[in-house]
């Protein structure tokens, strides 16, 4: 058979695989599944390519392929289960600047003729800089190397107007004028402005809004890798790419709807901003009433029906088994149980169901907001592990909040909530939490674990 309708369709056969596994995340059931679909149609693009083009040298791939997996294999085994947001915001900066080195070789290698194909370098090197740059300070902000107060200064909009005209300026010599600056100085001067263009794209986005600006970055990575498709002229790069931007995108749209708000409110306001220590949002409002697991534990013998909100603090404190068999007991003991899980909970979309699944929590108890807020009145116990921002009232209920607008779970509607965390420290957005001043909140200080296993010896003695 002629090589290049093998190759062509051994990339449609890795499309499919790409597709069919895409479809299977979508359900906890098929995902593992979907991931191995996924993984086998990659195995098979790039093996396929290898064997088509000659074009460099495999000793260099060879040796790419050994530096890269090593460094792969330390990061994936040696990162913690909480550092996981920050390892998939520094994977989508890879994706981009992979896609940014492809661009810039084609570029000055100058094997091209026409406007359409430098239009495509421009792209991709334009999205493969942004994402890079903008990824590491959405890692930095979610390592908390870098303050999750957004930096806003004055004439901010101006000098990212004059940015994006000079990249148009650029682009323009790139693909018309030619010859105002040399091939070498128009890429130098795009890779500057793109890397530029990143961080002050990034960096001006408060704590409360890195879910959307992740999910976009995610998107853009696939854009440029799409972008990188048409450089190179590769059908399945570009439906990979194509792939990883619509679903990106997709869910940038969802992020945003958990929030409440639109892409451009999110990407030109202030909003998520951490609030200042002296502002309202961030003083004590009155007496906190603590208890003790043991006295928590009655009022939950008593319970007949009990909603667990899990936040980051779960993560942290690696509780979501000790949580799992306390729903157990419960239900054992005759109430209700369901886990509500917000949208933005934790620090990467889907952070919650992740580890619940990884603690074989059945998903038909998993809930949504909308589902369980217009019924909380009739919730008896609501107990609240490691979550704060999206449990918190003011984001319906005081207009000068930085997260004022937010969904949230609305536990301050339930008949008796447990806070389970170890200070009275705020969350991500950094503000005060009117919940835990309550009348109907009683705070469980400790580590999340460790309280919840403490529970469940109550339940079991
Ligand atoms: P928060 O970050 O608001 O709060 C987490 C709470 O967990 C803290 O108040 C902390 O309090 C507590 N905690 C930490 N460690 C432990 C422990 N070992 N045991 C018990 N409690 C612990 O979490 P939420 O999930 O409510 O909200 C997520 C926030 O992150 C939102 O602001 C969201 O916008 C943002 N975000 C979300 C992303 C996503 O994609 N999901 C991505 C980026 C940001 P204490 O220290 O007192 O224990």
């Amino acid at each position: 058979m002629d090589i290049t309708i093998l190759v062509n369709l051994s990339y449609i056969a890795a499309s499919i695989l790409f597709i069919a596994g895409l479809k299977m995340l979508g359900s906890p059931d098929t995902a593992r599944r979907g991931n191995a679909f996924s993984s086998s149609g990659m195995l098979l693009a790039v093996l396929i390519t290898l064997l088509d083009q000659n074009i460099v040298d495999y000793r260099y791939i060879a040796g790419a392929l050994i530096a890269g997996s090593i460094v792969g294999y330390f990061a994936a085994t040696k990162v913690k289960m909480t550092s996981m947001p920050e390892m998939v915001a520094i994977f989508n900066g890879f994706g981009g600047i992979a896609s940014l080195l492809v661009g810039s070789a084609e570029y000055v290698s100058g094997t091209f003729d026409n406007p359409a194909f430098l239009g495509a370098i421009f792209v991709t090197v334009l999205i493969g800089g942004i994402t890079f740059t903008g990824s590491i300070v959405a890692y930095g902000k979610l390592s908390e190397i870098i303050s999750g107060r957004p930096f806003l200064y004055k004439g901010q909009q101006f000098v990212n107007g004059l940015l994006v005209l000079s990249i148009l300026l650029v682009g323009a010599n790139m693909l018309y004028i030619q010859g105002f600056i040399s091939a070498e100085q128009t890429l130098m001067l795009l890779l500057a402005l793109a890397f530029l263009l990143g961080i002050l794209f990034v960096i001006p986005i408060g704590g409360a809004d890195m879910p959307v600006v992740i999910a976009l970055l995610n998107s853009f990575s696939g854009l440029a890798a799409c972008a990188a498709g048409f450089v190179i002229l590769n059908n399945v790069l570009i439906v990979a790419g194509a792939l990883v931007g619509a679903s990106g995108l997709i869910l940038t749209n969802i992020m945003c709807k958990a929030m409440n708000r639109s892409l451009a409110n999110v990407l030109f306001s202030g909003f998520g901003a951490v609030a200042d220590a002296s502002s309202e949002s961030s003083q004590e409002q009155g007496e906190v009433k603590p208890i003790t697991a043991q006295d928590a534990y009655l009022i939950l013998e008593a319970a007949s029906s009990v909603l667990i909100v899990p936040g980051y603090g779960m993560a942290v404190a690696q509780a979501q088994h000790a949580v799992r068999e306390l729903g157990e007991l419960l239900e054992a003991n005759g109430a209700e149980v369901k886990y509500a899980i917000h949208p933005v909970a934790g620090r990467m979309p889907g952070h919650m169901n992740v580890l619940l699944a990884e603690a074989n929590v059945s998903y038909d108890v998993l809930v949504e907001p909308d589902d369980v807020n217009p019924i909380m009145e009739t919730v008896d116990v609501c107990m609240v592990i490691g979550a704060n921002d999206v449990v918190n009232p003011d984001a319906k209920d005081n207009e000068s909040s930085p997260i004022y607008g937010m969904p949230i779970i609305e536990v301050d509607n339930s008949k008796t909530v447990f806070v389970l965390k170890r200070s009275m420290a705020s969350g991500f957005a950094g503000i005060q939490n009117p919940l835990f001043f309550k009348p109907n909140t009683r705070m469980l200080f400790g580590d999340a674990k460790e309280t919840v296993s403490t529970l469940v010896s109550e339940f079991k003695a």
